[in-house]
């Protein structure tokens, strides 16, 4: 389907957002490059990233594109520079590695820089230590605990045997150096310690580069997040507690829920393809609302249509960091035909990238009232929120207590040609007198009566 493949594309774009990096768990190697180990061990806590700078790519050179094992393509393929990240630790090489699962392995991680040109992305130093050796194409960082951490293909070199470093001092720059035949366009970083029974050893470097590259990234930026202020419907509150709601199979309703931005980027639904353009309420899972029989809402439909993060404490207007959906009366739907409890659940979307924030749901009994049951559309807009008028005439309006904001109430008129309807009596109105002789029962559903907060 169309959306899918736009999707794709999008994915492939890369960026540095801590909100956006991904990884594979340790010990995951691509399909066919051998078996990894499952070891979640930091081994080298509190190490800097070995790149200075973010984006960064763990993942294959030889199963990657470009690679003698890959799938074809070039390395500096996109696919190549996009998250997750893979382990390759333990992927099929020669080495003696003790704690490879094949008791052999590849020692350490292949991570590529944020492009495919070489001698151009600095390397830094890891830690406080001492530059013990330097190889054809290997450097040797040795830490005050006696870690062993090794750089390798690396261009551009900055450091000299027995120079003293400091952590995130300039080592090189990411390089294809390989002592003869150039290799692919990254940094091989492996960690080498004592282990146990084993002597000095290749020990598994992901998860170490995964923590310091999440501290390169700093606290993951919330760009699209939500959070549910209120929500309710016009339609009768469950006396049963059965379900939030009870209506008449058939009848029409409006449910709306309000939600802040608490994300970074302003939500709008002009169908764009930066974050937060294409913003709407849509229904988990993707099936059709039983209410409403579709499964998105726009943003458009809502008063404040231009939802932003900074704006103001209000949702009525443009720019505010509040929005309802949707304005006044609400999301329009019909109860269904068949009695029973159901359940309207939705969650914002910002289409082709993510969906964010809260799930919000609300459900509904829906009664068999007898007849026809859908009489249907609010009588007349009733009347704003006054103090009640007491029982008055036919079409009359009971005012309600509750008041709410701006006039916002609707008027919910269920017919009562039957007699028996088993919704007729709403429980918080049991005590007005003279429905049954007015003929028609009037619910009040101001927006403020139901706003149980359900995030
Ligand atoms: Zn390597």
């Amino acid at each position: 389907m169309k959306l899918r493949v736009v999707a794709a594309v999008l994915a492939l774009q890369s960026s540095a957002f801590a909100a956006d990096f991904t990884f594979k768990p340790a010990g995951t190697l691509v399909s066919g490059s051998g078996t990894g180990r499952v070891d979640a061990k930091v081994y080298a806590p509190g190490m800097r990233f070995p790149i200075e700078k973010a984006p960064a790519y763990a993942n294959s050179q030889v199963w990657g594109h470009g690679g003698s094992s890959g799938p074809g393509g070039g390395q500096c393929d996109t696919e190549n520079f996009s998250y997750p990240w893979w382990d390759n630790y333990c992927e099929t090489r020669s080495w003696t590695m003790p704690l490879c699962p094949a008791g052999k392995g590849h020692q350490g991680q292949d991570i590529r820089a944020a492009t495919c040109t070489k001698n151009v992305h600095a390397t830094v130093a890891t830690t406080d230590g001492k530059i013990t050796s330097i190889g054809t194409y290997s450097v040797y960082l040795t830490g005050n605990d006696g870690t062993v951490y090794r750089y390798l293909h690396m261009g551009s070199l900055a450091v000299s045997t027995g120079q003293t470093v400091k952590k995130g001092q300039l080592m090189g720059k990411v390089s294809n150096e390989f002592g003869g035949t150039p290799t692919t366009t990254h940094l091989h970083f492996d960690l080498e310690q004592n282990v146990s029974g084993l002597g000095k050893v290749f020990v598994p470097p992901y998860t170490s580069l995964v923590q310091a590259y999440q501290t390169l990234l700093g606290p993951t930026v919330a760009k699209l997040d939500a959070k549910l202020v209120a929500q309710g419907s016009d339609a009768e509150v469950d006396p049963s507690g059965k379900a939030d709601y009870r209506v008449c199979a058939g009848d029409s309703i409006h449910f709306w829920f309000e939600l802040e931005n608490t994300g970074s980027v302003t939500w709008t639904d002009s169908s764009g393809a930066a974050d937060g353009q294409a913003v709407r309420l849509g229904v988990v899972g993707d099936g059709n609302d039983p209410f409403t029989g579709n499964n998105r809402v726009s943003l458009k439909a809502n008063a404040n249509s231009e939802v932003t993060p900074g704006g103001g404490d209000c949702s009525d207007q443009p720019k505010c960091r509040r929005t309802v959906f949707s304005k006044s009366p609400g999301i329009a739907g019909k109860a269904p035909s068949t009695p029973g409890v159901y359940e309207s659940r939705w969650r914002l979307v910002d289409e082709l990238k993510a969906w964010f924030g809260p799930e919000v749901a609300m459900s509904f009994d829906v009664v068999d009232c007898g007849g026809d049951g859908a009489a249907g559309s609010a009588g007349a807009g009733g009347s704003s929120g006054s103090a009640g008028a007491g029982g008055a005439g036919a079409g009359g309006v009971d005012g309600g207590a509750s008041g709410g904001a701006g006039g916002g109430q609707k008027t919910h008129v269920l017919k009562d040609d039957a007699g028996d309807c088993s919704c007729r009596t709403p429980g918080r109105r049991s005590g007005v007198a003279g429905w049954a002789l007015v003929g028609v029962l009037v619910v009040l559903g101001s927006r403020r009566r139901r706003s149980g907060l359900r995030a």
